[in-house]
C-alpha cells in the first residue's frame, strides 16, 4: 500500500517528503552562511524550514527564481536568484513616469511561503531599505578600477536602476557630496542595499564584450549594446578582469 502511495505521488509532493526525510536523517547542510543568493526574507535557518514546493518561485511575478537543480546535492529544488540573468524587482513595476509603484502589499514570494522561510516583508521601500540585516538577500559591491561612470564619467545605470535609489545606492559617495562637478558616481550604502542584483543585472560591464559577440548564441543586453565600446576599451586596458562591475554577493 505505501509503495503505491509513493507511485502515485506528483514530483512536488515527491519533493516535499524527500527533503523532509533528509531533513530528518539530519543529511541537509543546515548553513547559514552559503554563497547562494536566496529570495528576499529567507531567515537564517531556511534550510530547515524551506519544504521545496515551489509555491515562491510561482507567485513571483518576474519569473525571478530559479530552483537548484541534482547539482547543489542536498539543496535541490530549493530557491535561488541569479541576478545576471533575471534580478529580483522587488514586486515594483515602473511606471513611464519613472516612478515605481508596489505590485502587492507584501513581497509575493514570502506573502505566499506556507513555512515562513520566507519572511513576509511589506512592499514599501522605506520598510524594504531597513529590514534586518539576517534576511537581505546579500549586499552590492562595485568595483571602481571598472565602472565606466568612475572611469569615464558615462553610464550610471545602476544607480537610476535601483529600486531603492538614494537609499541603497546613491550618487556618490558621502565624502564626494560637495563635488556637484561631476557626473555619477555610483556608492552602494550597505546599511540599506537589500541585494535584488538589479545594478548587476544592468551593469553593462559584465562579460567581454569582444568575447561575446563571437560567440554563436550570444546576444548583447540593451546596456551592453549602449556601452559596448567603452567596455571594449576598459576591458582591454585592465587586462584579465573579474567581472562585472558591480555585483551582489552574500553578507557574512
Ligand atoms: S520580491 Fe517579488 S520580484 Fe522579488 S523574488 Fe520575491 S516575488 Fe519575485
Ligand atoms: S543590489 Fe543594487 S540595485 Fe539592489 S538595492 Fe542594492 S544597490 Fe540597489
Ligand atoms: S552600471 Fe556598472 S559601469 Fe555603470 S555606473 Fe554602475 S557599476 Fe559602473
Amino acid at each position: 500500500m505505501a509503495v503505491m502511495e509513493w507511485i502515485r505521488m506528483d514530483r512536488r509532493d515527491f519533493l516535499k517528503r524527500a527533503g523532509a526525510f533528509l531533513l530528518f536523517i539530519g543529511i541537509l547542510p543546515i548553513n547559514p552562511v552559503d554563497v547562494i543568493i536566496r529570495p528576499p526574507g529567507a531567515r537564517r535557518d531556511f534550510l530547515a524550514r524551506c519544504i521545496r514546493c515551489g509555491e515562491c518561485l510561482e507567485a513571483c511575478p518576474y519569473d525571478s527564481i530559479r530552483f537548484l537543480d541534482i547539482t547543489a546535492g542536498a539543496m535541490i529544488h530549493t530557491p535561488y536568484i541569479d541576478p545576471l540573468k533575471t534580478p529580483c524587482y522587488l514586486c515594483q513595476q515602473r511606471g513611464h513616469d519613472g516612478k515605481d509603484r508596489p505590485i502587492s502589499r507584501y513581497l509575493r514570494c514570502g506573502e505566499v511561503c506556507p513555512t515562513g522561510a520566507l519572511k513576509k516583508i511589506v512592499n514599501n521601500k522605506d520598510v524594504l531599505a531597513n529590514v534586518p540585516e539576517e534576511i537581505r538577500m546579500g549586499v552590492s559591491v562595485i568595483n571602481r578600477d571598472i565602472c565606466l561612470a568612475w572611469q569615464y564619467d558615462v553610464c550610471g545605470e545602476c544607480y537610476y536602476n535601483c529600486p531603492l535609489k538614494d537609499m541603497a545606492m546613491k550618487d556618490r559617495p558621502p565624502s564626494e557630496s560637495l563635488r556637484e562637478n561631476t557626473g555619477i558616481r555610483p556608492y552602494v550604502d550597505p546599511k540599506h542595499c537589500i541585494g535584488c542584483g538589479m545594478c548587476n543585472y544592468v551593469c553593462p560591464v559584465k562579460r567581454h564584450i569582444a568575447e561575446s559577440v563571437m560567440a554563436r548564441d550570444a546576444r548583447l543586453s540593451y546596456f551592453e549594446e549602449r556601452y559596448a565600446s567603452m567596455v571594449r576599451n576598459l576591458t582591454g586596458r585592465a587586462g584579465a578582469v573579474r567581472l562585472p562591475a558591480v555585483r551582489v554577493i552574500k553578507r557574512l
